[in-house]
């Protein structure tokens, strides 16, 4: 697996188009194109990395997959009623489908969609009990303590919230917000400024590709059908309107985010970060989704097979 985790930093090292850095979040654009990471962590408990796995990045969409799991911890199926489970089809931060379904977002992974998971997360609690609690969650899955919310970026979206503000005020006018919106952005905006590692972010994942166990604790975060269900939700969605090409390409459950970094998940086997900070035109990693479709083909491990 080493071998396979270098040869394919190296290789990727060499190429010059890299995508382009997210930039309508001004402080995500003074990243540094040029820098790459990928780790794997086994549900055996092994771990493997390489290029600058312990740089933290800004992990943006892929804390919807944390969100999501605390929410159904906290609603069950109930949260169905709030977000839906389908592909969109569409941009992460479209609003256009909001309107033929009464406000209620396709699924939780899109940016209406994410919102409305925080809001229902909050249930009553101020934004900053909210954030220490995804920040905990977050903290147990990874086992690491340090991982801190990085303020700047959050500041940095707040100031430039007007796309998900019109998605939260829409949802609002429709019934579908319960909180104040500004504090659901608020929050939304901070879970998405977590800072990770590749190695805190692959750890992070594992529980999902062992049947909701938490390793090396082996303390169950999630039920083997809830994590088989929020893996079938980041194959369909993980990736916005380009989650078809990437699981035809990868084949495994993903989850992006416009800081660079693709949380994957290999069912029975282990779970994958990667992170190179350049975005293609869906505002997925270019070279991060290169990375995993390279990774799948030298192991076989796509849930579809060789
Ligand atoms: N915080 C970002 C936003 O709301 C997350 C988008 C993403 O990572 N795709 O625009």
């Amino acid at each position: 697996m080493q071998e396979i985790l270098d040869e394919i930093a190296a290789e990727l090292a060499l190429e010059t188009e890299r995508g382009t850095v997210a930039d309508y979040i001004p402080q995500l654009a003074h990243v540094d194109p040029s820098q790459f990471a990928i780790s794997l962590a086994t549900v055996e408990g092994q771990r493997f990395s390489a290029g600058c796995a312990t740089t933290p990045f800004s992990i943006q969409s892929i804390s919807k997959v944390f969100t999501l799991t605390i929410a159904l911890g906290k609603w069950g199926d109930g949260l169905w009623t709030k977000v839906g489970r389908e592909p969109s089809g569409d941009p992460f931060n479209s609003i256009v489908q909001l309107e033929h379904e009464s406000g209620k977002p396709r699924n939780p992974f899109i940016n209406a969609g994410a919102i409305a998971v925080v809001d229902a997360i909050m249930m009553g609690h101020a934004p900053k009990e909210t954030l220490a609690e995804i920040l905990s969650f977050v903290r147990y899955i990874a086992d690491d303590n340090s991982i801190c919310f990085d303020h700047q970026v959050a500041a940095s979206e707040m100031e430039h919230k007007d796309r998900n503000a019109s998605l939260a005020h829409f949802m609002k006018a429709f019934g579908r917000l319960r909180h104040d919106v500004d504090k659901v952005l608020g929050t939304y905006f901070h879970q998405c400024a977590i800072a990770m590692s590749c190695d805190q972010l692959a750890h992070a994942g594992l529980f999902l590709a062992s049947d909701g166990v938490n390793r090396p604790s082996n303390l169950r975060v999630v039920s083997p059908q809830r994590a088989r269900r929020i893996n079938s939700l980041m194959m369909m969605c993980g990736h916005y309107d380009a989650s078809g090409e990437f699981a035809f390409r990868v084949g495994l459950p993903g989850k992006s985010g416009v800081g660079g970094g693709i949380l994957a998940i290999a069912p029975g086997r282990g779970s994958l970060a990667v992170w190179s900070p350049g975005l293609d035109r869906f505002g997925n990693s270019l070279l991060g989704a290169r990375a995993l479709e390279m990774f799948v083909q030298r192991t076989g491990w796509s849930v579809f097979g060789h």
